[in-house]
C-alpha cells in the first residue's frame, strides 16, 4: 500500500508557513513504513529538534482506480480516519531552501500515525466535518472540512491522474492552521466532531 499526501490545502497554514497558493494540489508519498497504528508512541528521532504535528482527515481507498472523474470519486472510498503527518520542519526547510525533495523530512519512519477508520456514511456532510488536535489536554489544531482548497472528491480525481490508487492506500488530505512543535512527553488525542479517535504519546 502506499501512502499519498496532499499539502497546502488550508489557506490559513500556507499563511502561516508563508508557503505560496498553489493552483493545483501540492503532492507527496510516503512508503508504509512511515505508518503507526493502534496508538503506539511515537519515538523523537534524533535527526531532527523540530517535530511538527499536522493533523489531518485520512480517507482509505476501497477500490482500484485510475484517471478517476470528479462526479464518481465518492465511490472510491467508504471510510475516513485522521492522521498526524508529522514533519521534520527544520529537515524541509533546508530541503525546500535547495530545492530538494522533502522525503527526509516526511517520510521516514512512523511520521505517519494513523486513528481507527469509521464509514463516511456516519457523517451528514463531507464538505463540513469539524476536526481537531488536544495536545496536553489543550487545543492545537482546529479544522473544518469546508476550509479546504480541495475536496475529497476533487483530490481523489487530481491523485489519480498521476497514480493508480488501489486498495487500502491512504490519503492524507492537508493540515490546518495551528501546526507546532511536539515535545517528548506529550500526550495527542484527535477528534473527528466528537469522537475520540487516536491518543498516543511522544516518547
Ligand atoms: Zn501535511
Amino acid at each position: 500500500m502506499k501512502i499519498l499526501c496532499i499539502g497546502r490545502n488550508y489557506a490559513e497554514h500556507i499563511a502561516e508557513l508563508n508557503n505560496e497558493r498553489p493552483s493545483e494540489p501540492v503532492v507527496f508519498l510516503k512508503p508504509d513504513t512511515a505508518l503507526l497504528k493502534d496508538n503506539e508512541p511515537f519515538y523523537h528521532p534524533d535527526f531532527s529538534n523540530d517535530i511538527h504535528h499536522e493533523l489531518e482527515i485520512v480517507l482509505k481507498i476501497s477500490k482500484v482506480g485510475k484517471n478517476i472523474d470528479v462526479k464518481f470519486a465518492h465511490r472510491y472510498y467508504e471510510e475516513i480516519g485522521l492522521g498526524i503527518d508529522f514533519t521534520a520542519r527544520d529537515l524541509q526547510s533546508k530541503l525546500k531552501e535547495k530545492g530538494l525533495p522533502w522525503e527526509k523530512a516526511k517520510a521516514f519512519d512512523s511520521s505517519a500515525p494513523i486513528s481507527k477508520f469509521v464509514p463516511k456514511s456516519n457523517f451528514e456532510d463531507l464538505k463540513k466535518i469539524n476536526f481537531q488536535l488536544e495536545i496536553n489536554g489543550e487545543t492545537r489544531q482546529k479544522g473544518n472540512t469546508e476550509m479546504m482548497l480541495w475536496n475529497f472528491d476533487e483530490i481523489i480525481a487530481e491523485v489519480s491522474k498521476y497514480f493508480t490508487l488501489k486498495t487500502g492506500d491512504l490519503i492524507f488530505t492537508g493540515t490546518p492552521a495551528g501546526v507546532s512543535k511536539v515535545a517528548i512527553g506529550d500526550k495527542l488525542v484527535g477528534f473527528l466532531e466528537e469522537s475520540e479517535m487516536f491518543s498516543f504519546e511522544i516518547k
